[in-house]
């Protein structure tokens, strides 16, 4: 197994077959399992035996996907969880405490900074930000005797700034603190934290991996003896995934690699194309060499991934008459799904941002950001160039 490409691992990773001898997993919906016998049981609590005990604990479907996701990112052990944002919180939670410290990028996931600024605190867990354009060099003035962990998303969300990940983990190395990755833009297809020295790697199994948009699901992935925290924190807490959610995301990953291709290629042609569009203002996107970072991307991650960012011009109310002008493409507040889908964080997800704080996580009036799907990319480019059109038309 070892040795298998990719592809064949998101494939070939499968629970055993059952006595029927099904060729695809079944889904097993069961509160818990039987032990063989009194023995059996001491055994199986006493963790002198492996075995699937009671849903919360563990499930062959979420066995099955977390063993898949293990192979696909490179990391030992892992845990599944009912979505992204359990994921985000256990992976937290089980190491912080009274007077802990976390070192954060600024441009993180909205829960997740909800999670540092309102919910830790609570239990005198502490945190800094960083902004995402800091040299790695300055995060280590912000490292404290208390710091725990370094938290970060790369590329970041909506503004795709890149942070490096060798670099990041060479500095929680040298004081010995554990480094966090929420790899949900990248998935494993296009960037694996855990081979560049991240201790732990945490995923909204809700986007690309579903790819559907149709449930929520997160996993946490890490080593060994970090994730035995992690599942002693999530099995008696109760995130666990159900296991339908697992055989879904678990059954989607067989198509991972195919289907980011696609996201990719798309996101790349819309890229270039708005780029040299007279009413854009600029592009993001990591794998364009106008990207700051384009050198960083290139080296950390194998395609630019599915999201197009851009500044559309005539700021706020411009941006959202781009919106209302959109035919096809849909108006959600989700990812990675294989429907296209346009946001402006400017008047949604950061509305109560002030316009500076806005500004400190790359978020200017007219940014659009576009979830590239995998419908054709001349039916995608044709609805968004003519809602810039229709948009500017209004304005005059
Ligand atoms: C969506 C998302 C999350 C939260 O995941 P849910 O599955 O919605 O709970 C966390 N991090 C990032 C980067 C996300 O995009």
């Amino acid at each position: 197994m070892d040795n298998q490409q990719f592809e064949t691992k998101a494939i070939r990773t499968q629970t055993a077959r059952s006595p029927h001898g099904e060729h695809a997993a079944p889904i097993y919906t069961t509160s818990s399992f039987v032990f063989e016998d009194a023995e059996d049981a001491r055994a199986q609590f006493a963790n002198e035996k492996e075995g699937d005990i009671y849903t919360r604990y563990s499930n062959p479907n979420n066995n099955e996907l977390v063993e898949k996701l293990c192979a696909m990112e490179g990391t030992e052990d892992g845990f599944a969880t009912a979505s992204g944002m359990a994921a985000m919180f256990t992976s937290l939670a089980a190491f912080v405490g009274q007077g802990d410290h976390v070192l954060a990028s600024r441009s993180l996931f909205g829960s997740t900074h909800q999670i540092l600024t309102q919910i830790l605190p609570k239990w005198g867990v502490s945190h800094t930000y960083v902004d995402v354009s800091t040299p790695i060099e300055e995060w280590e003035q912000h490292i404290r005797p208390e710091t725990k962990m370094i938290f970060v998303e790369t590329p970041s969300n909506p503004a795709l700034d890149i942070l490096d990940l060798e670099a990041l983990a060479q500095l929680a190395n040298k004081h010995g603190i554990i480094l966090n990755v929420d790899n949900c833009f990248a998935t494993p297809y296009l960037q694996n934290p855990a081979k560049l020295g991240a201790h732990i790697v945490t995923h909204s199994a809700t986007k690309y991996m579903d790819g559907q948009g149709r449930t929520i699901a997160g996993v946490i992935l890490g080593k060994a003896e970090l994730i035995e925290k992690v599942r002693f924190f999530g099995r008696h807490t109760g995130p666990a995934l159900s296991p339908f959610n697992g055989w879904i995301i678990s059954k989607s990953l067989e198509t991972l690699a195919i289907r980011m291709e696609r996201h990719c290629a798309n996101a790349l042609d819309l890229a270039q194309t708005l780029e040299s569009h007279e009413e854009i203002n600029w592009v993001k996107y990591p794998h364009l060499p106008s990207h700051p970072q384009y050198e960083l991307a290139k080296k950390q991650m194998k395609l630019g991934g599915g999201i197009v960012s851009f500044e559309i011009k005539g700021g706020v109310e411009r941006g959202r008459r781009f919106l209302d002008a959109l035919q096809m493409l849909s108006l959600t507040a989700n990812l990675g799904d294989s429907r296209s889908i346009a946001t402006h964080p400017a008047s949604t997800t950061h509305s109560k941002l002030s316009p500076e704080e806005r500004l400190n996580v790359g978020i200017t009036d007219g940014l659009i950001r576009i979830s590239c799907g995998l419908e054709h990319i001349q039916d995608i480019m044709a609805d968004i160039l003519q809602a810039i059109e229709v948009s500017a038309e209004v304005q005059a």
